[in-house]
C-alpha cells in the first residue's frame, strides 16, 4: 500500500514517515520539498488518517490542485476531501460557517484590492486630505502591514514608535484613516484579504469553543514555502497546533533562501523561531537537487553564496552537466523580445520541447508586451499569469459588483459600482448626500437609500434600484447561482449596456461577461473542489466567495499547450525545461526600488535565485541595453547578477562572455548615461554594413527575415501585388511605426533567412 514511498531518497523517506510531532524540512530549490508534502499526505491516508483531517497549506490554489492530483495517483479519490489551498482559501471558508460568531454576515464580501484602494481613496477625499501626501497605494500597503502584525487600529494607537513615526513622515492622520477604514469594512459586511486572516486568528483567540473544534479537526498540518508565511500566518498556526495536550504535528517545508516577501512581511524569523517554538523538533536536509542539470546548480549555489545571511547549505545534483547558461544582450527591448523568440522557435523545432514546458520570467509585470507581441506573431500560445487579470476587467467586476450587492447588502463597493451603471440617474451629487446621511445617521448606504425614496426625480429612480434588487434577493431562495446571475446580467440591463455596443471593445466586453457567466455555469454543475464536508455549496455567495479568492496564477487555465509568461514572484515552487530570464540590468533587476540596502539588495538576489532555480534543462539570460521605461529612452548597464555566475556554467557566443565582464566591471558601472546612443540598423545582430548586398526583389517572400540599410532588420508578414507592383507589408521591430508597407521594386532588402 506505501510502495509509491520507493520513489524517495532516504532523508525524504523519513521526513514523509516520521508523521508524529513537529517536522522542519530546509532545503533548497528542486531538492524535493513539495515532493515530500505530498507524499506525507498519501502516507497519512494510507495510515487511515481521515482526509479532512488533514490540512495542507500551499502557495496558490493550483499548487494545492496539483499536489491533491498527485496524492490521487497513489492514494485514490479521498485526496480531494484533503483540506489543501492557501492560508486565505481555507481560512476564508471556515469564516463562512464561523462568521456571526466575530459579529460578521454569514454571507461577509471579500474586498479585494482594488475595493480597499476604492475606500481609502473615498476617505481619503471625503477628509480633504492632501492625495500626495496620502497615496491610496501606500496607505494600503500601510494598514496591510499593521493587520499582519496584529496591530489592530487600537493598538496602534496605543504604539508610540508607530504614531511617532507617522509623525516623522508627515502622516499623522494615517492612523485615523486606518480605524474609518476597519470600520467602514465592518459596516459593509467585507473583509479584506487581510482580514481572512486577522480576523480568523481573533476567532481562535476570542472563542475558545471554536478554537478546540478546529484543533481537533486538523490533526496534521502541513506548510509549503514556510519561507513566505508573515507573522500573522505563523501566528495562526501557532494557535492551532500549540496548545495543552496538542500532538503538534506540523509539517513545515521551506527554504530561507528563497525568501521573498520581506515587503510583505515574511520573517526569516520565522523559521528560527519555530525551533524555539516547538521543541523537540525535528529537522530534515535534503540536499540532492533532482530538477536541474549540473551548469544551473553550480550558478544558482554560486550567485546565493554573496548572501550573507543564510542557514549554510549545499545542493548538488547527480545529473549530467547539461548546457551551459546562455546570455544574449540585445540592442534593445524589441530585440530581446525577438531573440527570445527566435530561442523558443529553436527549442521547438531542434528540441521539440512543447510550449508548457517553456517559461518567461521577468521582474516586473509590465515587461510581458513586448513578448507577447512577438509569440502572437510567430502564433506561438501563450499565456500571462498576474498582471490584468480576467477578474479585473471592468466588464466582469460590474457584474460581479451586482452579484456582491445581491448577496449582500451592505457591501458599500459593489454598491456604489453598480448604483448608476448602466445609467439610471443617480448622479455623483445624490450618492455623496446618501453617504452623508449614511454616516450622520449610523446606518448603511443601503440603508439610507432605502429611506431616501421620494418623488423627485433621483428618488423614484434610487426607490425604482431598490425594488430592482429586492426583486434579484427574493430569487436567490429559488435560483442557482448560475440562473440568478443570467437573470440579473439581463434585468439589470448591464448585459443590454454592453450587447449595444458594437465596437470592438463593446464586443469583447460582451464575450467576457458570457465567459464569465459560462464559468458560474462550470461551477453550479461541477461537484469537486469546494469540499467543506457537507454537500457543495452551489449559492451565489459560495461562488463569490470562491473567485474573490482566485489567485493570480490560477485563473482559468485551460489545457492547451501554451508558453507561460510571468513575474518571478508568480514562478515561486515551479519548474519548467526552458527558462528565459529577461530584462537583467541594473536598475530593472535588482529594482531600483530595491537597490537603497543591503538587505534589499540581498532580497533581490534571493529573487533572482528563485528565477534560475526554476529551470530544468535550458536556462538562458537576456538584457537590453537600451528600453523605454516611464516614456523615456534609457540605456542599461547588465545586472550585478550576471557577474556573480561563473563564465565556466556560460556559454561563450561570440565573445560576449569577455563583454560583458568588461562592462559590468566596477569602474565601467558609474556614469551609463555616458554611453553612446546606439546605431540601429548596423548593430543589429552584428551586421557589418560592408557586406550588405540587396536580394532580388523578386526573391522577397512573406516569413523571410531580411535586413533593410535604414530601418535594420524586418520580418516580412505579408507580400501582395503582382510583379512590378509588390508591395510587402514588413515588420521592423527596431524602429517607431515598426509597420512599414514597402514598394519592393525599389526597396533594397538583403533576404537573411
Ligand atoms: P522548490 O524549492 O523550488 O519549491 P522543491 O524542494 O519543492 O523545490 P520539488 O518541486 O518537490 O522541489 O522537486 C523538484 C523536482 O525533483 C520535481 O520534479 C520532483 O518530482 C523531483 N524529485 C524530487 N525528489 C525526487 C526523488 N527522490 N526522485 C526523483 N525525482 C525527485
Ligand atoms: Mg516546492
Amino acid at each position: 500500500m506505501t510502495d509509491f514511498l520507493k520513489g524517495l531518497n532516504p532523508v525524504q523517506h523519513q521526513a514523509v514517515t516520521t508523521i508524529n510531532g513537529p517536522v522542519l524540512v530546509i532545503a533548497g530549490p528542486g531538492s524535493g520539498k513539495t515532493r515530500v508534502l505530498t507524499f506525507r499526505i498519501a502516507y497519512l491516508l494510507a495510515q487511515g488518517i481521515p482526509p479532512h483531517q488533514i490540512l495542507a497549506l500551499t502557495f496558490t490554489n493550483k499548487a494545492a490542485r496539483e499536489m491533491k492530483e498527485r496524492i490521487g495517483h497513489v492514494a485514490g479519490p479521498k485526496a480531494s476531501q484533503v483540506w489543501a489551498g492557501t492560508f486565505h482559501s481555507l481560512f476564508s471558508r471556515i469564516l463562512r460557517i464561523e462568521a456571526d460568531q466575530i459579529g460578521y454576515p454569514q454571507d461577509f464580501t471579500i474586498y479585494d484590492t482594488e475595493d480597499s484602494k476604492n475606500l481609502i481613496a473615498s476617505i481619503i477625499k471625503e477628509w480633504n486630505l492632501d492625495k500626495e501626501a496620502y497615496p491610496t497605494n501606500g496607505i494600503r500597503n500601510r494598514i496591510s502591514s499593521a493587520k499582519s502584525n496584529l496591530l489592530t487600529p487600537k493598538a496602534y494607537e496605543m504604539n508610540a514608535e508607530q504614531m511617532s513615526n507617522d509623525q516623522a513622515s508627515r502622516i499623522p492622520q494615517f492612523h485615523k484613516i486606518y480605524t474609518e477604514y476597519v470600520a467602514r469594512c465592518r459596516k459593509a459586511g467585507a473583509m479584506d484579504f487581510d482580514d481572512l486572516l486577522l480576523q480568523f486568528f481573533r476567532l481562535l483567540q476570542e472563542k475558545p469553543e471554536i478554537a478546540e473544534k478546529y484543533r481537533k479537526r486538523f490533526t496534521h498540518i502541513l506548510v509549503d514555502e514556510f519561507q513566505d508565511t508573515n507573522f500573522l500566518q505563523y501566528g495562526i498556526l501557532k494557535k492551532l497546533t500549540l496548545y495543552p495536550g496538542s500532538p503538534r504535528n506540523i509539517c513545515a517545508v521551506g527554504d530561507d533562501a528563497q525568501s521573498i516577501y520581506a515587503f510583505r512581511g515574511a520573517t526569516i524569523d520565522n523559521i528560527l523561531d519555530f525551533e524555539k517554538d516547538f521543541q523537540g523538533l525535528q529537522t530534515f536536509k535534503l540536499e540532492q537537487n533532482y530538477r536541474s542539470t549540473r551548469h544551473i546548480v553550480e550558478a544558482a549555489n554560486k550567485v546565493i553564496g554573496y548572501n550573507k545571511r543564510q542557514i549554510r547549505k549545499t545542493i548538488w545534483t547527480d545529473q549530467e552537466e547539461g548546457h551551459r547558461i546562455k546570455m544574449i544582450k540585445a540592442i534593445n527591448d524589441t530585440e530581446e523580445g525577438r531573440r527570445v523568440i527566435d530561442a523558443i522557435m529553436e527549442l521547438k523545432n531542434r528540441d521539440h520541447l512543447p510550449n508548457h514546458e517553456m517559461a518567461i520570467l521577468y521582474r516586473t509585470n509590465a515587461q510581458s508586451r513586448i513578448f507577447e507581441e512577438h509569440l502572437r506573431r510567430h502564433n506561438i500560445p501563450y499565456k500571462i499569469f498576474g498582471g490584468q487579470s480576467f477578474y479585473q476587467r471592468k466588464e466582469v467586476k460590474d457584474l460581479i459588483a451586482y452579484l456582491r450587492t445581491v448577496v449582500n447588502a451592505r457591501d458599500e463597493e459593489a454598491l456604489k459600482r453598480v448604483i448608476n451603471f448602466p445609467k439610471r440617474g443617480i448622479g455623483d451629487s445624490t450618492m455623496q448626500q446618501m453617504a452623508q446621511v449614511a454616516a450622520d445617521e449610523s446606518i448603511t448606504l443601503w440603508e439610507a437609500l432605502v429611506k431616501a425614496g421620494g418623488s423627485t426625480r433621483s428618488g423614484k429612480a434610487i426607490a425604482k434600484f431598490i425594488e430592482m434588487m429586492n426583486g434579484f434577493r427574493e430569487k436567490t431562495e429559488t435560483l442557482n447561482a448560475y440562473d440568478l446571475a443570467l437573470w440579473v446580467a439581463k434585468e439589470s440591463g448591464l448585459y443590454g449596456e454592453y450587447a449595444a455596443d458594437h465596437t470592438i471593445e463593446g464586443i469583447s466586453r460582451k464575450e467576457n461577461i458570457q465567459a464569465l457567466l459560462d464559468g458560474i455555469q462550470e461551477f453550479t454543475e461541477s461537484d469537486e473542489e469546494v469540499y467543506t464536508g457537507e454537500v457543495k455549496d452551489k449559492s451565489l455567495a459560495s461562488y463569490l466567495q470562491n473567485i474573490a479568492l482566485l489567485t493570480d496564477a490560477d485563473e482559468g487555465a485551460d489545457e492547451s499547450d501554451y508558453v507561460s509568461l510571468m513575474s518571478v514572484h508568480a514562478a515561486k515552487g515551479l519548474e519548467f525545461q526552458a527558462v528565459f530570464l529577461v530584462g537583467l540590468e541594473e536598475q530593472l533587476f535588482p529594482s531600483f526600488m530595491s537597490m537603497n540596502s543591503q538587505d534589499e539588495i540581498d532580497e533581490e538576489r534571493r529573487l533572482f535565485y528563485v528565477a534560475i532555480t526554476r529551470a530544468k534543462m535550458y536556462l538562458w539570460l537576456t538584457f537590453a541595453q537600451s528600453r523605454y521605461r516611464y516614456g523615456q529612452m534609457r540605456y542599461n548597464e547588465p545586472s550585478r547578477f550576471l557577474e556573480e555566475i561563473d563564465t565556466e556554467n556560460l556559454e561563450e557566443t561570440g565573445g560576449m562572455v569577455q563583454e560583458l565582464e568588461a562592462a559590468v566591471a566596477p569602474k565601467a558601472r558609474v556614469g551609463g548615461a555616458a554611453r553612446p546612443a546606439v546605431q540601429v540598423a548596423a548593430s543589429a545582430r552584428s551586421f557589418d554594413a560592408a557586406s550588405f548586398t540587396p536580394s532580388p526583389a523578386g526573391m522577397i517572400e512573406a516569413g523571410m527575415k531580411v535586413m533593410h540599410l535604414k530601418f535594420g532588420q524586418g520580418d516580412v508578414l505579408m507580400v501582395d501585388g503582382a510583379r512590378d507592383n509588390r508591395v510587402a507589408t514588413i515588420l521592423f521591430s527596431e524602429i517607431d511605426n515598426p509597420e512599414r508597407r514597402i514598394m519592393l521594386k525599389f526597396a533594397k532588402l538583403m533576404i537573411l533567412e
